[in-house]
């Protein structure tokens, strides 16, 4: 039997505009002891993504509200160090949504055991997870690009982003990242293939855009909002579509933001749609096949921000947000 305190970090109050450190808290309790039919896991990397900033408000949304003065919630790769449910053996890892602590039970609802062989397990929170089949599902079911067509991805050196533009090179189209500062830019053209990518911190951003894409732009990747949405808005083409991921840029804000022309929307007939991962659950199959096989091949690579230790995660949270991970953001919980 497992023995020892559990790190946890609790959501401690909810953020007026943009999160704090003071919203969190840490508290270490007892090692949990699984009951017949359950299972104990030490966690071994702590997602961390875009959406927990939504979870942290109480505001309606496509989700529940984190609990206050519970762990915050988040996906997990985790070790099972003693079991007591027959499907599951000492020494498998996990996939779960354990959330932001170092122990947890679980009967089995919501884990999933990964192959440890097949890819490094931190993947399956990355590239061959969520925000993988973001991407995949995102752009191929509402991008639908076509080879020759100017796709134009938003966080592009990000989780998300990153696979988005890797597909859109794999079907054909001309690939224009947004990223902010040289490093990402670099990498994004450099590592991943993208034909251009533009900081979005220049002053000259949507004159830079225009050149980057002569022919316009079919298909907008929208993950950040603000400035690099206003930038791009005036390029799109007549039935251009903008699958709606993610507005980053916004989602700190205290008041209304200014959205897009509709009478552009309107006169060009654009399809813009926005869309939660889980829309496209019939679609994972397909998912796992490709992403597996173009990982495996190289034609999609992946950078992951990791952070150590769990007591991190807040600071490495907070500049999520702000853009100061590079790559997929991770936290090592334990080894
Ligand atoms: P990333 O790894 O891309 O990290 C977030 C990045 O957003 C930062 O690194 C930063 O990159 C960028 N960013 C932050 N603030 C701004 C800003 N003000 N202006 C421009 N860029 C900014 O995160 P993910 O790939 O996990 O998520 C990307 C988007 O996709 C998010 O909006 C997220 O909410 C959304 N999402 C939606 C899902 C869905 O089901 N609809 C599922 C998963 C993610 P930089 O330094 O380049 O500015």
């Amino acid at each position: 039997m497992a023995t020892g305190s559990n790190l946890q970090i609790l959501l401690k109050s909810r953020p007026e505009g943009a999160p704090g450190l003071e919203n969190f808290e840490q508290k270490v309790v007892p090692v949990p002891a699984p009951r017949e039919g359950e299972v104990l896991m030490r966690i071994l990397y702590l997602s961390l993504d875009p959406y927990m900033r939504g979870r942290m408000s109480a505001e309606k949304s496509y989700a529940q509200p984190a609990a206050l003065g519970e762990p915050m919630v988040g996906r997990t790769v985790a070790e099972i160090i003693e079991s007591r449910h027959p499907k599951y053996q000492v020494g498998d890892i996990v996939l779960g949504g354990s959330g932001w602590q170092q122990y947890a039970v679980a009967d089995g609802a919501g884990v999933r055991r990964l192959e440890a062989q097949a890819a490094p397990p931190s993947t399956a929170l990355g590239v061959l997870g969520m925000p993988g089949m973001t991407a995949y599902a995102g752009l191929l079911e509402i991008g639908r690009p076509a080879a020759g067509e100017t796709l134009v991805v938003a966080a592009a050196a990000g989780a998300v982003g990153s696979v988005v533009g890797q597909i859109g090179k794999i079907k054909g189209c001309r690939v224009v990242g947004v990223a902010g500062g040289a490093d990402k830019c670099r990498y994004v053209t450099a590592e991943l293939g993208f034909d251009a990518c533009i900081d979005h911190r220049a002053r000259d951003l949507a004159e830079r855009l225009g050149q980057a894409c002569p022919a316009g732009v079919d298909i907008y990747f929208e993950n950040v909002g603000g400035a690099v949405q206003q930038a791009v808005w005036p390029l799109l083409n007549d039935f251009a579509r903008v699958p709606v991921c993610g507005l980053i840029a916004q989602y700190n804000a205290a008041a209304p933001v200014a959205g897009p022309d509709l009478v552009t929307v309107l006169r060009k007939r654009l399809t813009l749609r926005g869309f939660i991962v889980t829309d496209f659950a019939a679609k994972h199959a397909d998912f796992q096949r490709d992403m597996g096989e173009w990982v495996r091949s190289g034609k999609v690579k992946y950078r992951e921000d990791v952070v150590e230790g769990l007591e991190n995660a807040p600071a490495a949270f907070l500049g999520l947000l702000q853009g100061r991970n590079f790559g997929k953001m991770l936290v090592r919980v334990g080894r």
